[in-house]
């Protein structure tokens, strides 16, 4: 099958190296000249496990190319995926710009029928406004020309992202069309032997669907956030609790960890978009801006708890800080913790020295030279000289320490751990003072 796919970010090279590794032919179309020869040139911009050889097999096998040239893309695919991105807007609306820029570019280049298949996150409603914006360009060429729009939103991870793709565990398709459906269970059939994961459903379902999920989701985060923080006040260890309520199959131990708070580029854009959706039709989502509230409190509460480790006293202090990622096996730091703590602490006058074992490159393009910010080589290296270490992202490389050589390093025994790694009673024995979240401390 012949695939296009605008947009060659995380979800759009996930999605073409995975559909040309199963023997589709795919071009993927970016506006960004310096990616598109970066991937030309057999670099992938991204780090996903496992994504660079899968990209690197398939471009050696013929299936999988990248270009600039839109209307060499629209001409190619049947299948025309729209995997740009869908950034919050001032209001927490999602922006649609791109989307509609591509819609456009189709309209503006086809000579055939297409089936434009939405990827990107996008409200309820956005298909007709793609159709629209598609027909609107074919008009003003003087054209006519049959297409139709689908909603396939994307449930991958960064981090897991080909499993996420190729072992997911639905397939959501939002279409009424009987010739709509043919091709995409042609597209996904490779994905589809063991077990039928296709799920068909109508287009405003299928465009709300991904965001009750990523609601959802974010829902279970900031509840046990908030569990954590009550167990704080009350003298109660969350891991304790999280435990006692993981093991009710209702519930279950999944995105139930409590922590530093969700980032990233989905769940925080998500969820504010869906709020914005809601108060639209009319419905204000009580729950859902909750959700984003607690959030947006719980990534205040590393700063916090150094503020009580030090009496407020930050300025001058070195804090080394292990984890810049919003989460392990990325280097993506949209809308990280790590961010919220290292600007709250070059306010307050304290420098960072930061290791993240994929993410560092990613902080030097959002914050570039300063005199405030050491990228360190290695975890070591990060806490020469520093007051106090503090984990911001669950990276395996930092779930074991040697708390003693910690004590002797560290100029104050201050562990700050948004991600709760280690057994308070472990850490205290080696003369360190131990801020978890949760956990019996008073922060
Ligand atoms: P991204 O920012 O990594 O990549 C988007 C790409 O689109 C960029 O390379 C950009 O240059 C390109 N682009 C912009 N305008 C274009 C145009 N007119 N034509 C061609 N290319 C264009 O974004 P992403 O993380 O891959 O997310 C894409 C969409 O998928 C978003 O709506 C996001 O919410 C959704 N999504 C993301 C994830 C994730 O984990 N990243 C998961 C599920 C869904």
């Amino acid at each position: 099958m012949r695939i296009t796919i605008f947009g060659s970010g995380y979800v759009g090279l996930v999605t073409g190296a995975c559909l040309a590794d199963v023997g589709h032919d795919v071009i993927c179309v970016d506006v960004d000249v310096d990616k598109v020869a970066r991937l030309n040139a057999g670099e992938v911009p991204i780090y996903e496990p496992g994504l660079e050889s899968l990209i690197g097999k398939n471009q050696a096998a013929g299936r999988l190319r990248f270009t600039t040239d839109s209307a060499e893309g629209v001409d190619f695919g049947l299948l025309q995926f729209i995997a740009v991105g869908t950034p919050s807007d001032e209001d927490g609306s999602a922006d649609l710009t791109h989307v509609l820029k591509v819609a456009e570019t189709i309209g503006n280049n086809m000579n055939d029928y297409r089936i434009i298949v939405d990827k990107s996150t996008v409200p309820v409603g956005t298909a007709s406004k793609v159709g629209r914006a598609v027909a609107a360009s074919l008009e003003k060429r003087g054209r006519s020309m049959a297409f139709d729009v689908c909603s396939n939103p994307e449930f991958l991870k960064e981090g897991a992202a080909l499993e996420d793709f190729s072992r997911g565990s639905r397939i959501v398709v939002g279409t009424d069309s009987e010739r709509v459906k043919k091709a995409m269970m042609e597209c996904y059939g490779p994905y589809n032997r063991q077990r039928d994961k296709m799920l068909f459903m109508g287009i405003r379902s299928a465009e709300l669907t991904k965001y009750a999920a990523n609601a959802m989701l974010a829902t279970k985060i900031s509840f046990i956030n908030e569990v954590a923080n009550l167990a704080e006040r009350l003298g109660a260890d969350v891991e304790e609790v999280r435990h006692g309520i993981g093991s009710d199959p209702r519930i279950g131990y999944s995105f139930i960890y409590p922590g530093c708070g969700y980032g990233g580029s989905c769940f925080p854009k998500d969820v504010k978009a869906l709020a914005h959706t809601a108060e639209e039709a009319g419905h204000p989502a009580e729950m859902i801006k909750a959700v984003e509230r607690v959030n947006s409190r719980q990534k205040g509460k590393l700063f916090e708890k150094l503020c009580q480790a030090f009496d407020g006293q930050l300025a001058d202090k070195t804090i080394a800080l292990w984890g810049l990622a919003f989460k392990p096996n990325t280097d993506d730091m949209r809308e990280a913790p790590s961010r919220t703590l290292m600007e709250a602490l070059w306010k307050a006058g304290a420098r960072v020295q930061a290791f993240d074992p994929e993410a560092a490159s990613e902080c030097h393009r959002i914050y570039g030279e300063r005199d405030d910010l050491v990228l360190a080589d290695n975890r070591d290296e990060a806490l020469e000289g520093a007051h106090a270490l503090v984990i911001c992202t669950e990276w395996k490389a930092f779930r074991t320490i040697d708390f003693d050589q910690l004590y002797k390093t560290l100029l104050e025994p201050v562990v700050i751990d948004g991600r709760n790694l280690f057994s308070p009673e472990t850490v205290k024995a080696a003369g360190l003072s131990y801020y978890a979240i949760g956990r019996g401390d008073s922060v």
